[in-house]
């Protein structure tokens, strides 16, 4: 790396004696790449990044340095399980605030060890940067996926169920900042069922929805309102924000829970016997009219013109 500051190796050389291993990764952090064993034939890698900067999705001076590490990783693992697959080796490149570079570096570490032990993750690689700007984390993850899996966002059909893993809304208030990375949960359900589409919850239920309606041939959806799980983080914000807690459930952003879609008898069959640790709710079904709607409390049923969170948008 260019633009090396005082104590760059010294600190690799730290994140090193750290990081955890892998038995698929045959050389991880000392090179000039790692090497990952492929996996077997017909089982493809996968491989997800996510950039994280301060002061839009984390602010470090507020959340310290560990809970960032953490979540830098927790939402790549949460798109490792968004494909039901299962993660193998994690490259954490950073531009660290010169000024504390060493003690943040350490901090990301703390946060990000216990996790990458949790769900076996190698720290396999990254890139180390000092300057004078904000501290920025970019994660990539690599993963084996799992048969018959991976579960992509095109594959809902009509008359599907729609599931989500836990309660929505509200992860502002502090969630945000631990999501569970699924990953345990979405091979629980691979295991018992055929899984029509799968993806993780990171900008809400309407929008990533959306994402599997449109990638999957332009279908529709109808969500019954009194199925909504509602998170009680939903029902605080509501009550500052002005907005209903059942619209923080749709809309808000960063829950990390997964949304199944799978056929409903395969649903049924969840429900009545869930994977033991997973929680499920039907919330939907998949229908052929394009468009989202919802059956609202008095059974009528309205479209829905919420949006979830758009990184892009000019108003966010
Ligand atoms: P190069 O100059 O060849 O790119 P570097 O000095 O950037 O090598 O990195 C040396 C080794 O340390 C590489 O294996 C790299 O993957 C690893 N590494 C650097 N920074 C990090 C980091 N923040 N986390 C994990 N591994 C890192
Ligand atoms: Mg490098």
């Amino acid at each position: 790396m260019p633009n090396g500051f005082i104590g760059e190796f010294e600190l690799i050389r730290r994140i090193q004696q750290r990081a955890s291993s892998h038995p698929a990764v045959m050389l991880g952090i000392g090179d000039d790449c790692a090497l990952l064993r492929p996996p077997s034939e017909n089982v493809p890698i996968v491989v997800t990044t996510d950039m994280l900067l301060d002061g839009r999705h984390f602010l470090l001076a507020e959340h310290g340095a560990e809970a960032v590490g953490y979540k830098c990783l927790a939402v790549n693992l949460s798109d490792i399980a968004a494909m039901a697959a299962r993660p193998v080796a994690a490259f954490v490149s950073v531009a660290l605030p010169r000024h504390q570079a060493a003690s943040i570096a350490d901090g990301l570490m703390n946060g990000m060890t216990p996790l990458a032990n949790r769900f076996g993750v190698a720290l396999a690689g990254g890139d180390t940067n000092a300057w004078d700007g904000p501290l920025v984390v970019c994660v990539t993850v690599t993963g084996e996926a799992v048969p018959p899996g991976p579960i992509l966002r095109s594959g809902a059909k009509t008359g599907d169920a729609v599931l989500v893993t836990g309660p929505l809304g509200g992860s502002l208030l502090g969630r945000h900042l631990h999501p569970e990375p699924r990953i345990d949960e979405a091979l629980a359900l691979l295991d018992r069922v055929f899984v029509h589409a799968l993806i993780d919850l990171s900008d809400g239920l309407v929008s990533d929805l959306g994402h599997i309606l449109e990638q999957s041939g332009n279908l529709g959806a109808i969500l019954n309102a009194d199925a909504i799980p509602i998170h009680p983080d939903a029902q605080m914000l509501a009550d500052r924000s002005g907005r209903s807690p059942l619209d923080h459930a749709l809309c808000d952003g960063e829950d990390f829970e997964l949304c199944v879609v799978l056929a409903p008898e395969a649903a049924e069959d969840l429900l009545a016997s869930p994977p033991s640790g997973v929680r499920l709710h039907r919330v939907g079904t998949i229908e052929s009219e394009p468009g989202m709607r919802i059956r609202r409390l008095d059974s009528l049923i309205e479209p829905i013109q919420l949006k979830g969170f758009d990184h892009l948008a000019s108003d966010q």
